[in-house]
């Protein structure tokens, strides 16, 4: 095993790669995008699409293992990978994670609890649903949704649909009930090839306009819900024969309930706290799984905050570098436009 190959060149992959060379990897990055911030510290990049059966062949043929770095890597080019390369995390768990239908249909079926959900193919449809739930409800694109785009949310009966599903793009959609939550959190967890589960602790994540803006360990949760929270994605891990690092993300209710909210096959913003607070990160965890090794102890040595840096947040570095037990993270992007992800700094608190 000496090469890995990447699919997607953003953070997610920067990351990646920087934590497989540590451990002797050359990584190999499928994006179309030139210089982006996963081939800028990488062995190589290939310049294409991801559905390119071209550079999905010269990918298999220059790696031994192929793993992605954002769900919505086409399904088709993963099962065309896997036919002769091993494919980590599986196929499969990119299926689920793309359709919001199929991923809480695939939780219940685990003995999951998810919000209530129908699935929406017209006007009249969301009506029906709307008021199936007493007019509240939380309506997403079943597909391609990420940071909050493509939702609308319905606090009331007095919210009026009309024109809902076409503003949506009259794509296929679902309907959520509104969940009533106190907090949000997320586990990362692994899984190896011989199948071994580690999880590091819950993070508790406040986002701002859709995005992640700080995650917080430990997260203020009782350790009933870090327990149902660990074993919800021990659940995940086991259906999927899952290898690889998973990020899911949780509502906790007021009587410390975790309910599922989404599931990312792929290492996540939420984790990345991990860095600075744990000896082994959720990056390299990713790459001793999907490489063979055993996984590496989860725990965390400090308390920490992870602050994601968007857009103009960017001119903070300075002030941030100056400070102590700060761990100062960046993407090597060169344009800082409004709400894109730049960096990251975790402080030990
Ligand atoms: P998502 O794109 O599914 O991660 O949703 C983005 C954010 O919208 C979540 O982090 C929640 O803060 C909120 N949200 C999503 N779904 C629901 C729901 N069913 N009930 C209440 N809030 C929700």
């Amino acid at each position: 095993m000496r090469t890995i190959g990447i699919i997607g060149g953003g953070q997610l992959g920067r990351m990646l790669a920087m934590a497989a060379a540590r451990l002797g990897f050359r990584t190999i990055i499928l994006e179309p995008q030139v210089d982006c911030p996963a081939a800028q510290v990488a062995s190589s990049q290939i310049v294409a699409a991801y559905d390119d059966e071209t550079a999905l062949a010269q990918l298999a043929a220059s790696c031994d293992v192929v793993t992605y770095e954002f769900e919505n890597v086409p399904v088709a080019a993963a099962e065309l990978l896997v036919r002769s390369r091993p494919v980590y995390p599986p196929p499969k768990a990119l299926e689920i994670s793309q359709d919001r239908v199929t991923e809480k249909s695939f939780l219940n079926d685990c003995g999951i609890e998810t919000a209530r959900f129908h699935a929406i193919d017209s006007q009249e449809q969301l009506e029906q649903a709307l008021s199936a739930f007493s007019g509240q409800g939380v309506l997403k694109t079943r597909r391609l949704g990420y940071d909050g785009k493509g939702q609308r949310v319905f606090r009331s009966a007095s919210d009026n649909p009309a024109g809902a599903y076409a503003a949506l793009g009259s794509v296929p959609l679902i309907l959520e009930s509104l969940v009533s939550f106190e907090r949000e959190i997320s586990i990362i967890a692994a899984r190896a090839t011989d199948g071994a589960i580690v999880c590091f602790d819950p993070a508790e994540n406040i986002h701002r306009n859709g995005i992640l803006h700080t995650s917080t360990v430990p997260a203020s949760v009782g350790e009933a819900t870090v327990e149902k929270a660990r074993a919800a994605a021990g659940l995940i891990l086991e259906a999927l024969s899952y290898v690889g690092v998973i990020g899911v993300e949780f509502f906790v209710l007021a009587d410390g309930t975790p309910i599922v909210n989404e599931i990312a096959p792929r290492v996540h913003n939420s984790g990345h706290w991990t860095e600075a607070a744990c000896v082994v990160s959720q990056f390299e965890q990713h790459i001793r799984a999907v490489t063979g090794l055993p996984l590496g102890n989860a725990a965390r040595h400090s308390d920490c905050v992870m602050q994601n840096l968007i857009g103009g947040d960017i001119e903070q570095v300075p002030a941030w570098l100056e400070k102590p037990d700060v761990l100062v993270h960046l993407y090597g992007k060169s344009e800082a436009r409004a709400g894109r992800k730049m960096g990251h700094v975790t402080e030990l608190t």
